[in-house]
């Protein structure tokens, strides 16, 4: 027993404000897990809007884990507790369904190091019928979960909203059943994978298909029910990085599809919220009494938003500052850089995502260099004092004159304003699942960090400019999850004790895959891929036909 541990999820309880709250002696105990610390998952809001859900349903009580901080988990080793919930402070071992919302690749490591905290074994088929079942759900499991199928019971594929209920139904009518029943059970749902009744085939190296061949639909919510949900925070704290924010999803998906984004490809189609629902959602939150101090909207591409005006002149009507997620620069109403600064934000990231008009064509991000800095002016001219521009190396057809174009972008974006502030963040692009771009090889590290030297170099005596690199080598990693095959599980249980390149690198030699085979190669598009038994919502030809159109002269 460590009081220090009990105490310090006591205090988070404490400083939390909150909307929902699990019942007490719910039938179907869920135990909600988000693969990093309290601080970084209670900014997450797939997080909150699944916890929001789950605890809506009569009879399920939900609670959350997290990993625990870096003196937290010296604690755990040291005692020998198993990791516990934050509510009830019982065993994550002991719930009925441990469930995890994955966003992030490099999560997978966390997620596997929480597993062995709670006392689980890590591979689903060591677990018994004592154990709980494992389930991932959130935005990885639209892409390529395949990597960690080792070690989940059952995948959420798609949007779960719609379908956990049939899920805990399914769990109440056949408990006490022998697991594989239980599991060829919860298979039949649709959105719900079980990766232990398929098994990968491998040809020459290469990953050929499953046996039996998988074919699993992903469900969405219609236009109606998206609208209907409560996609916003339901629990507040001090302890997060948006404190005392309010985060409002406004939209789902993106109708912009550019090539090396899986936002646009992921979704069939975009969802609005109806600013009815979402003001609903704020009048609810303010007589709930969640102790927020400004609105967060959570988008894709805000400015799109067919009522974004109106919102925001009723935000400021009501003295509610706001802020956004993302902003295009072609899609910047005036309306929004007032609100955003009467609301006390100075900053603002436009992401260019590469320097010339001409790749960003290749690219399907399409606006020009004039729209940009018109953007830029207008926002300078609002009262913004920064801009954070984002763009990315080593994408398909990059050439030298693109990164030079980059730097001039970056510098006339800075001397639009005298005294303004322009952060350039830069990293690697890295190839994902679901895209046209997903048979493309990836950029080496060498190119990535010349490519990112000769930025920097050009900029380092500009005044007023700052470049932030991100490392070539993490976005390697990322790459190899991204696009990975169930081979990567071992490479994952060799490294997630004592993460690093050097590990990660020796990992790969001792289960016999290389970079070469599965990051560095161009892809044929008639190759089977790991995600192609999950539906899409492009097929591989309309990819192809799209990929053709973004090729250079
Ligand atoms: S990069 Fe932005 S605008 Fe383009 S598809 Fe992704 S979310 Fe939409």
């Amino acid at each position: 027993m460590s009081w220090k541990l009990i105490q310090n999820a006591e205090r988070r309880l404490a400083r939390e404000t909150a909307l929902v709250r699990p019942c007490a002696g719910g039938d179907v105990r869920v135990a909600l897990g988000y693969p990093n610390t309290y601080f970084v998952g209670m900014s997450n809001l797939g997080l909150q809007v699944v916890y929001g859900f789950l605890n809506r349903i009569p009879g399920v009580s939900c609670e959350r884990f997290f990993l625990p901080d870096p003196d937290e988990l010296a604690e755990y080793e040291q005692c020998g507790r198993r990791l516990f919930t934050l509510e009830s402070q019982r065993p994550v071992g002991e719930f009925d369904l441990v469930g995890f919302t994955m966003a992030y690749e490099p999560d997978y490591l966390n997620f596997l190091r929480m597993l062995e905290l709670a006392g689980l074994q890590l591979k689903s088929c060591d677990r018994g019928q004592d154990h709980p079942l494992v389930l991932v759900g959130g935005a990885l499991t639209l892409l390529n979960p395949e990597p960690i199928a080792d070690f989940v019971d059952v995948f959420c594929v798609g949007e779960a909203e719609g379908r956990v209920e049939d899920l805990v139904e399914c769990m109440r009518q056949t408990r006490g059943e022998p697991r594989r029943q239980q599991l060829e059970a919860i298979a039949a749902i649709p959105g719900f994978y079980v990766p232990s009744l398929y098994r990968p085939i491998y040809e020459d190296g290469r990953f050929a298909g499953f046996d039996p061949p998988a074919a699993i639909a992903k469900t969405y919510l219609s236009a109606e029910e998206f609208a209907c949900q409560e996609t916003h925070s339901l629990v507040l704290t001090e302890d997060t990085e948006f404190a005392r924010s309010l985060l409002l999803e406004v939209s789902r998906g993106c109708p912009y599809v550019c090539r090396f984004c899986t936002v646009g490809f992921s979704y069939p189609k975009v969802r609005w919220k109806p600013l009815d629902r979402i003001w609903e959602a704020v009048e609810r939150a303010r007589a709930g009494g969640l102790d927020f101090q400004r609105v967060g909207l959570v988008s894709a591409t805000v400015g799109n938003h067919p009522d974004i005006a109106s919102l925001c002149e009723r935000l400021r009507r009501n003295r509610i500052p706001v802020s956004f997620s993302s902003l295009r620069a072609d899609q910047l109403p005036d309306e929004l850089l007032t609100a955003m600064v009467e609301g006390g934000t100075r900053s603002l990231t436009l992401a260019p995502e590469t320097g010339s008009e001409d790749l960003r064509k290749a690219i399907n991000k399409r606006f020009t260099d004039e729209q940009y800095y018109d953007a830029a002016r207008r926002a300078f001219r609002a009262g913004i004092k920064k801009i954070k521009m984002y763009s990315m190396v080593g994408l398909p057809h990059e050439r030298d004159e693109d990164i030079d174009a980059l730097v001039e972008l970056v510098k006339k974006t800075r001397a639009l304003q005298k005294d303004a502030v322009v952060t350039l963040g830069l990293g690697l692009f890295v190839p994902k699942p679901l895209t046209p771009f997903q048979w493309t090889s990836m950029a080496d590290t060498k190119l990535a960090e010349d490519r990112m030297k000769r930025v920097q170099k050009a900029l380092a005596r500009v005044g007023g400019v700052r470049v932030n690199s991100e490392s070539p080598r993490v976005a390697l990693i990322e790459g190899l999850l991204a696009r990975g095959d169930r081979r990567l599980g071992a490479v994952l249980l060799e490294v997630y004790r004592q993460p690093g390149y050097r590990s990660w690198m020796k990992a790969l030699d001792k289960c016999a895959l290389s970079l070469d085979e599965l990051v560095y190669r161009q892809r044929d598009s008639s190759e089977p891929q790991p995600w192609d038994h999950l539906g899409a919502s492009w097929s591989p030809e309309r990819l192809v036909r799209d990929l053709a159109r973004s090729v250079r002269p």
